[in-house]
């Protein structure tokens, strides 16, 4: 089925422009949609694991990354209630142990990830558009979509359409896709600060003490990435007008005092929050169209892994289109078995982590000091780690078992 184009991208995100500057290079006819006139900064992904490095990689666009400001980080450390800072930051973890080759975790801030992404787009020869209102989506034998933008109604054909548009996906929904979603887990905040030169900027760190739990990702420049977990019960702990102060006030821990450098730095863009919860789709594809990224399901941030899932997204369902000419929908089983899977495997991790740092009270603590003494004389108690930094794919079924978290919970 011939169209305007061979595919219409809803969406110009990460996901979105990727993939529209990936299909343009391989000289397919690209129309990429894109709502936002601006890309702001919303809170979301900045960290890349060093597996969705790979696939940046593999999709030839790490070199953009690094050019456009991206930043590897080294070290990892977790700080907590039942270690002195001194014995947390004795043995840093090395972030370039798990994939050979690639020096660590990759930062880089989203709304300039997302830019440089659609410029690429368009530098390839996508016809992209920004500030568009997807009005009408209509899959099968001649998909569709009708959008207006600067006042004018256009309607566009294409060979296959596909939903790049997040979380709330107007694409999934009329593709007639559903969503499942676990219950939230807890609270996540974020915020960017800026002017915390005293930070090691190689080195990110979690830590949970009392009833909060902080990630830092550093950008390099003295701009880090701060994330907080919190209750589900204190889900309006930094709203109104105080709630930066506070927020920024809770990384003033005993466990972390490096923590100071960010409580003491400036706010550079919103403070944001939202309850962490796990989502799939059981397969992201219709007749005439497939979903990518958050559209076809995103796993709990507290992983920090959506970036890495979309890019292997991408990266999956490009190979399928670029070697193939027939685009039916049985084309991507590959793409939705292989998908499937690896959000399985990564809400179990994100559920035992969750488990591990964002419950909070004396049962929460009395476990989190159990787990560290055990892991202390079992190493391979941590084991989900190497899920979340090497994929999820490098360990073995069995480490994704209700049994295995009952182990490594210490429940049997
Ligand atoms: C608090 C938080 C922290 C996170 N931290 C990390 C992290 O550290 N590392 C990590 O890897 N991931 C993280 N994530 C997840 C990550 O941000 C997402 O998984 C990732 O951005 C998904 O990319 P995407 O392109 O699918 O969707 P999005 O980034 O949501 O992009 C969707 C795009 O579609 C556009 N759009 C929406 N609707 C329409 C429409 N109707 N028409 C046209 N365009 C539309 C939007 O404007 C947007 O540009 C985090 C998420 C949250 C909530």
């Amino acid at each position: 089925m011939a169209g305007d184009y061979d595919i219409i991208i809803v969406g110009g995100g990460i996901g979105g422009s990727a993939m529209a500057a990936t299909m343009a290079k391989a000289g397919r006819s690209v129309l990429l949609l894109e709502k936002s006139a601006v890309y702001q900064d919303h809170v979301r992904g900045e960290w890349i694991s060093p597996w969705g490095v790979v696939e940046t990689k593999r999709l030839g666009l790490y070199d953009l990354l690094m050019s456009a400001g991206g930043h590897h980080v080294a070290q990892h450390v977790t700080y907590g209630e039942t270690k002195t800072p001194e014995e947390a930051e004795a043995a840093p973890l090395p972030l370039d142990a798990f994939i050979p080759g690639i020096p660590g975790p990759l930062s880089i801030g989203h709304p300039k990830h997302c830019q440089t992404l659609f410029d690429e787009a368009v530098r390839s020869g996508a016809t992209a558009v920004r500030n568009v209102d997807v009005t009408r989506i209509e899959t099968g034998k001649t998909p569709q979509v009708e959008y207006t933008h600067e006042g004018e109604s256009h309607n566009a054909t294409a060979r296959i359409i596909i939903g790049a548009d997040g979380r709330t996906s107007t694409v999934r929904t009329a593709f007639g896709i559903e969503l499942h979603q676990d219950k939230p887990h807890h609270m996540f905040g974020g915020i960017l600060v800026e002017n915390a030169h005293g930070w090691n900027d190689r080195r990110q760190a979690i830590g949970t003490e009392g009833d909060f739990a902080f990630l830092v990702f550093p950008q390099g420049n003295g701009r880090v990435r701060v994330y907080g977990s919190y209750p589900l019960t204190d889900r309006r702990r930094f709203a109104g007008e105080d709630g930066v102060r506070l927020f920024l006030d809770s990384l003033r821990m005993k466990c972390a005092p490096e923590n100071i450098h960010l409580a003491n730095a400036t706010p550079a863009g919103p403070l944001m929050s939202y309850f962490n919860n796990d989502s799939w789709t059981d397969e992201p594809m219709v007749e005439g169209g497939v979903l990518i990224g958050d559209a076809a399901g995103w796993n709990d941030p507290i992983n920090g892994l959506g970036l890495s899932i979309t890019y292997r997204d991408v990266r999956m369902v490009s190979d399928l289109l670029k070697e193939n000419d027939d685009w039916r929908p049985e084309l991507f089983k590959p793409y939705a078995e292989e998908r499937y899977e690896r959000m399985r495997r990564l809400r179990f991790a994100a559920k035992l982590q969750a488990t591990l740092d964002a419950e909070f009270g004396e049962e929460a603590r009395e476990r989190r000091r159990r787990y560290e003494e055990r892991s202390k004389a079992d190493p391979t108690l941590g084991a989900h780690a190497a899920a979340i930094m090497a994929g999820p794919e490098v360990l073995p079924p069995e480490m994704f078992t209700e049994e295995r978290r009952k182990f490594v919970l210490g429940k049997n």
